[in-house]
């Protein structure tokens, strides 16, 4: 333990001097550190009015912080000109404040920061507004950048057991020429605006968000917004990238935008996209990645040094993420900068969920803390939380916390959902061996754990399981991995062959999602899933040609059928409590049925509720190669589900048994 430790007081001349990366960590890990220089305000940050802006900047172990106010977001631009540097006094709890008089919106940003013996000049992390490629920060008037109507946006809010999520990436969703979005909107946030494009301007088949209108999910998932850093924005050079690289949390990303360089544009922009939205009916998840950044080198550490990332004993920066610098949850102010900025995000740009990439870096403290602070909202229990239960290794969360994982469910507070991979590799197969089927490609001895799928559990070894099905997120695609459609090829045909619409790989594909939406779960997709959508095979195109990553618009049309069976799946799904009821009072019940034939597995749930077209229904999953007959119980029974329609009517009635084609669902209720 280091000397200065053992006083119970930490005085500044102690912070003021270098200090090597494990001294540093040993500091910031003490709980005196925490009593003497955690900042309970809320008002770190550029706190702008018409008279004053005033300049907040949490940095205890500086030894000297200054105020740098520039024209423009880069030296680049045109009249770019350094207009003073100001000196901020030290406050307390280690906040160093600057007072500027007169109105800022507009004025750009940074803080020269002279900490552990070296100076840096950094964007604020608090920042709301940002120069080209965040490198500056902006200081802005938030009204101004408010669309026509954004008053009387609101959010779009469902019940859990109604969410049905589809996640896209924003340049993905029109970048494709055949979209029929104008040139200058594709790939950007205004390309959710234009609500009655269609195919190639066909007027027939739509596209967008004249598509997803009709698409019958309920929530968007959108992969990274926030500014990340991996593309450059001053030059649109057609690269392409999914943006888990965050550079400033609070942000937009600027390559979305139609203009990058003012900074008040790509916020205007995205709360466009989210107005366009809510207005189509659609909740909007934002995808947060808080467990790391684009580098190291970053707003945060030249802020301060060390601090908002998780060390090792040695001091050397922790590796969970695959990316070399996990950030530390287990920090306060780090944990208390998370949660400010979900609320920010909630609160400023309407947002109606979050997406917590690799959740299992976080604690489980921390997460609930988000849940409780947007409980907190007058609506807040209603906005959606999952993650990733996962990381990709180990990292160090300090002693005594709980890293929020999969086999940590029960540690996790009602309505922190996570993602459920045991149901998406039993389903298709595993998502690292290409070839390796799961039940409905041919895979054997799958049967029990479609079955647990079925009862929204998780896998048997884990003493843990959900306390209630909302806690899972069933799925069998998203944007990590092969698509749906690539694993069935490289499963089934093995000859890289993604362009021919293969009737059997259509079969395994409807029954894929047949086995998502009637498993006890919050279903997601990844978009286009429902129209066979392909990345020829490539497993992990995070910086693939825009090409490759687009949604296809004219092989979405090509799958047309595909398209509908899922609609009408969902439809289904919504027409029977039974199969939607995902709460810990649940009151229907699930008998598995027994003496079926191998890779069979079905299902009769009962439940009685008031106005119900239905209550009792039997689901059959036949995923082997022979058509099977089921004896049902006598009397009429309306088929829902069969291996080519749907219907939450009726399609037609049968007594006695039913004959369940070869890899088919078969569904139907009375
Ligand atoms: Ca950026």
């Amino acid at each position: 333990m280091l000397e200065i430790l053992k006083n119970a007081h930490i005085e500044r001349e102690v912070l003021i001097q270098d200090r090597t990366a494990k001294e540093w960590r040993e500091i910031f890990n003490s709980q005196d550190f925490d009593q003497e220089y955690y900042y309970e305000g809320n008002d770190l940050g550029a706190n702008y009015s018409k008279e004053k802006t005033v300049f907040k900047v949490w940095a205890p172990i500086a030894k000297e912080v200054l105020l740098n106010l520039f024209s423009r977001g880069s030296d680049e631009e045109d009249d770019s000109q350094h207009l003073r540097t100001i000196q901020m006094s030290l406050s307390k709890k280690g906040v160093w404040i600057a007072e500027v008089k007169g109105d800022l919106h507009g004025t750009y940003y940074t803080y020269t920061v002279n900490a552990n013996g070296k100076v840096n000049e950094t964007g604020d992390i608090y920042a709301k507004a940002c120069g080209v490629n965040g490198h500056r920060s902006m200081v802005v008037d938030l009204e101004k950048t408010n669309p026509e109507g954004w008053e009387e946006d609101k959010h779009v809010l469902y019940p859990l057991e109604e969410t049905q999520i589809w996640e896209i990436h924003i340049g993905d969703f029109s970048n494709d020429p055949s979209s029929g979005v104008k040139a200058s909107y594709r790939g950007k946030y205004l390309g959710f605006t234009e609500d009655d494009t269609t195919l190639n301007n066909d007027k027939i088949h739509p596209t967008c968000l004249n598509y997803l209108k009709n698409l019958a999910i309920t929530h968007v998932q959108i992969l990274p917004s926030f500014d990340y850093g991996s593309i450059d924005e001053s030059n649109d050079n057609n690269k392409f990238n999914w943006g888990y690289d965050p550079a400033n949390y609070n942000v937009p990303e600027g390559s979305y935008s139609t203009d990058p360089f003012k900074g008040e544009i790509r916020i205007n922009e995205y709360k466009q996209m989210i107005a366009a939205l809510h207005k189509a009916g659609i909740s909007v998840v934002m995808d947060v990645v808080y467990n790391h950044t684009y580098s190291v080198d970053s707003h945060f550490n030249h802020t301060v040094p060390y601090y908002y990332y998780r060390q090792w004993e040695d001091g050397s920066y922790c590796d969970g993420s695959a990316c070399e610098n996990d950030t530390a949850s287990d920090r306060k102010m780090f944990q208390k900068y998370m949660i400010e900025s979900v609320l920010y995000w909630i609160k400023e740009y309407h947002i109606d969920g979050f997406r917590f990439d690799l959740m299992g870096l976080h604690d489980t403290e921390t997460m609930n803390l988000i849940r409780e602070a947007v409980d907190n909202l007058d609506f807040g229990k209603d906005i959606i939380l999952y993650g990733e239960p996962w990381s990709a290794t180990d990292t160090n969360l300090k002693e005594g916390l709980i890293p929020a994982k999969k086999d940590a469910i029960l540690h996790l507070k009602d309505r922190i959902s996570i993602f459920n991979d045991d149901t998406r590799d039993a389903i298709k197969g595993p998502f690292n061996e290409l070839e390796e089927p799961g039940f409905v490609n041919g895979g054997e001895n799958l049967e029990e754990k479609i079955e647990r799928a079925v009862l929204g559990l998780i896998d048997k070894k884990l003493v843990d399981q959900p306390r209630a099905p909302y806690q899972l997120i069933n799925y069998v695609s998203a944007h990590d991995n092969s698509t749906l459609w690539d694993k069935l090829v490289d499963s089934v045909k093995k000859n890289r062959d993604y362009l021919t619409k293969y009737k059997d790989l259509l079969a395994m594909n409807k029954l894929a999602a047949a086995i998502v939406q009637f498993s006890k779960g919050i279903p997601f997709m990844q978009a286009g899933e429902e129209a066979g959508r392909t990345k020829l095979g490539e497993d992990n195109s995070f910086c693939s040609s825009r090409e490759l990553n687009q949604l296809d618009w004219k092989r979405m049309y090509k799958f047309e059928d595909l398209i509908d069976y899922y609609k009408g799946l969902i439809k289904v799904r919504k027409s029977f409590k039974g199969f939607h009821d995902i709460s810990e009072n649940c009151t229907s019940t699930i008998t598995i049925l027994t003496d079926l034939p191998k890779k069979v597995v079905a299902y009769k749930i009962k439940g009685s509720y008031e106005n119900s077209a239905w209550q009792e229904a039997i689901v059959i999953f036949n995923a082997s190669k022979e058509e099977i007959k089921i004896q049902l119980d006598e009397c009429e029974w309306k088929v829902l589900v069969d291996e080519k329609n749907t219907s939450s009517q009726g399609i037609k009635s049968i007594k006695e048994y039913a004959l369940v084609q070869p890899i088919s669902a078969y569904v139907v209720g009375r």
